[in-house]
């Protein structure tokens, strides 16, 4: 129900601009705890960084692969992060910066080791560009900072020479009995199709790994709430895979991606699975293999 969600995202930002709630809980922080026991070898830093500046500690890191293989590059964006929650449900204990972390993780080391290269949007609990304690309004990150936060994730993609880009998130609906898997990508770009097929390819993958409800693939302008840009025109699309629009996205991404909603973090059964190792590793696993049938697919 996308359609429903614009507009509950429409309510949630108006609400925020009158500052009239106060979404996190924070002293329900959830420390991620897997990746300490199997931690992945110190990433080193992409050269481009000089051409991104502001990046955070950690953002816009290059993985080689750890064995032989095609070498092609893979963009993973955690979705959220540091000052950004993202979804926060479960009384404070699930927060989707958590769970999209975990996934990427554990994704960066499959296709690793299946010969490709990965570079990741963030590799700790960060937002990609530095922010600082103003860029935050009761407990969500202001409208510019978000805007500037994806645009870096789009430039990293950019400069990783990436042949694809998945940006990984979690789900959120008002009732908790809503579930299920959904992904989006932008069909007005020149590549669309090959977005639309990487798109089809991740979802496939998803709903046979998990057994969730196929919710379905759907076109960004589904997705974003309309944001005016400085031209005052509105720009319906995801910053991170929509078309250029001066002032708003000078720099847009420049491959086939996707955006994957794996789970809802509102519904407690598709939580736990989020917030566990082994849920996180099934969708990691089936991530890995919609992108390498995207990639090895004639
Ligand atoms: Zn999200």
């Amino acid at each position: 129900m996308p359609r429903l969600r614009t507009a509950l995202v429409l309510a949630l930002l108006v609400a925020l601009a009158f500052g009239v709630i106060r979404l996190v809980d924070s002293t329900g922080v959830v420390v991620a705890t897997a990746d300490k026991l199997n931690p992945s070898p110190a990433p080193s830093s992409l050269a481009n960084r000089v051409l991104l500046p502001d990046l955070e500690s950690g953002a816009c890191m290059s993985l080689a692969p750890t064995r032989a293989g095609s070498g092609q590059t893979v963009f993973i964006d955690a979705g959220h992060g540091g000052l950004d929650p993202g979804v926060v449900a479960g009384g404070g204990k699930a927060l989707e910066k958590d769970a999209t972390l975990g996934v990427a993780t554990r994704l960066s080391d499959l296709l690793r080791a299946a010969g490709y290269r990965v570079v990741m949007a963030r590799t700790q609990d960060t937002t990609v560009i530095k922010l600082s304690a103003s860029d935050s309004v009761y407990g969500s990150l202001t409208a510019s900072a978000e805007h500037r936060d994806l645009a870096a994730r789009a430039a990293c993609a950019n400069a990783a020479g990436a042949t694809a880009l998945l940006s990984i998130h979690f789900d959120a609906f008002a009732d908790p009995t809503v579930g299920g898997t959904e992904t989006f990508y932008d069909s007005v770009r020149t590549f669309a199709p090959a977005s639309r097929k990487l798109a089809t390819d991740l979802q496939s993958a998803l709903v046979v790994a998990l057994g969730t409800a196929d919710r379905g693939v759907w076109t960004d302008d589904q997705l974003a709430a309309p944001t005016l840009t400085s031209s005052g025109s509105t720009y319906n699309h995801l910053i991170e895979l929509g078309p250029m629009s001066a002032g708003w996205v000078d720099e847009p991404s420049q491959m086939a991606g996707a955006l994957v909603e794996p789970l809802f973090l509102t519904n407690p059964t598709e939580a736990r699975l989020a917030g566990d190792p082994s849920g996180q590793q099934l969708i990691a696993a089936a991530l890995e293999a919609g992108l390498v049938k995207f990639l090895t697919a004639g």
